[in-house]
């Protein structure tokens, strides 16, 4: 089975299964899980942030974010299509009673800098307090330019802001362009990085940021019901991901420009380049593009069936399942 979903399909190797069992655990909710402890130390150091925090999920890391950032009545500027507005089933203004305020996305993934200061309200009673800039890398696969992250850090500390990355897949960002996980944290004072996406855990997300503000998000994990015991199991492969996943994603990025590569020499396609582990095909209607689907399903290649569909390379698509892929997807296609 050839599944181009997501990364977030990716089964735990067996090696990952066996450092999982290994593990040494204890209760984390007294602090007393060694392997959680270390991988926590171990991430907060290669992210040049002073702590981390453990979490289930990144929808998690960046709820916990939000929250420990704004109070109720205090506002974030994010992307309409951000994962912090559109994909958390708007848990921040739920459970926080935190308000958005969404922009438009442009073209290369980032916010447009002068709207977003536009849109920073004075204080004014009318007016919810504006507290947080929060922004994503990578998006849609797109690495976000370091210099657009430095622009974003001098517009939040001119009007005394804060910034949080969603680094759902920064890894993806870091093998891309070879810059330290530090560094492309460094302008964020929160960043949320997520272990079962390319990186193949079962679960897992981190996040990093200042001592204070880890604190406080510790206790909202508690309140959520997030605080896990023996979760060293879980620890074990974050920290086996962390040795062994990430040089491969490298890989991943390879097999996304081959299969874009092929699949743009067919006719009734059209493919957007590829960017990471990703890549977009855009079919003429969505009945053309589910038939397609069904049509690869039957091949055992799993890929959703949007008319802008979506093919993720990851550690379950070898390299030489590539030319299989685009093979089946010409015979779906002239079919
Ligand atoms: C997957 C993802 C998340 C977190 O998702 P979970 O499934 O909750 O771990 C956050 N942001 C982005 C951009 C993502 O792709």
């Amino acid at each position: 089975m050839l599944d181009l979903r997501s990364d977030t399909v990716t089964q735990p190797t067996a090696a990952m299964r066996e450092a999982m069992a290994a593990a040494p655990v204890g209760d984390d909710v007294f602090g007393d899980d060694p392997t959680i402890n270390a991988l926590q130390e171990r991430v907060a150091t290669m992210a040049g942030k002073e702590a981390a925090l453990i979490a289930s999920s990144g929808t998690q890391t960046n709820l916990l974010a939000l929250l420990s950032h704004c109070q109720r009545g205090e506002e974030y500027l994010v992307g309409q299509e951000y994962h912090t507005y559109r994909y958390e089933a708007g848990g921040a203004a739920v459970l926080g009673g935190i308000v958005p305020q969404p922009f438009e996305i442009e073209a290369d993934g980032t916010l447009d800098l002068a709207a977003v200061e536009k849109r920073i309200k004075p204080d004014d009673p009318h007016f919810p307090v504006t507290r947080l800039l929060a922004l994503e890398n990578t998006h849609t696969g797109k690495v976000i330019p370091h210099t657009y992250m430095q622009q974003a850090r001098a517009l939040v500390d001119k009007h005394g802001l804060n910034l949080h990355l969603d680094g759902a897949r920064v890894f993806n960002a870091v093998v891309a362009t070879g810059k330290s996980l530090a560094n492309l944290c460094a302008p964020f004072d929160s960043v949320s990085i997520c272990f079962s996406k390319g990186l193949g855990t079962p679960i897992g997300s981190v996040l990093v940021g200042d001592r204070d503000f880890i604190k406080r998000a510790y206790r909202w994990r508690k309140m959520l019901g997030g605080g896990m015991r023996q979760a060293g199991i879980v620890a074990a492969a974050m920290d086996y991901a962390l040795d062994h996943h990430v040089e491969r994603l490298a890989d991943d990025h390879a097999n996304a420009l081959a299969l874009a590569e092929g699949l743009s020499q067919l006719k009734g396609i059209r493919v957007e380049p590829a960017q990471t582990n990703m890549v977009y095909v855009n079919f003429e209607s969505a009945e053309r593009a589910l038939k397609v689907s069904d049509h690869l399903r039957k091949q055992d290649i799993v890929v959703g069936a949007a008319q802008r569909m979506r093919l993720v390379t990851h550690l379950g698509i070898p390299a030489n399942a590539i030319e299989q892929i685009v093979t089946a997807f010409r015979d779906a296609l002239y079919a």
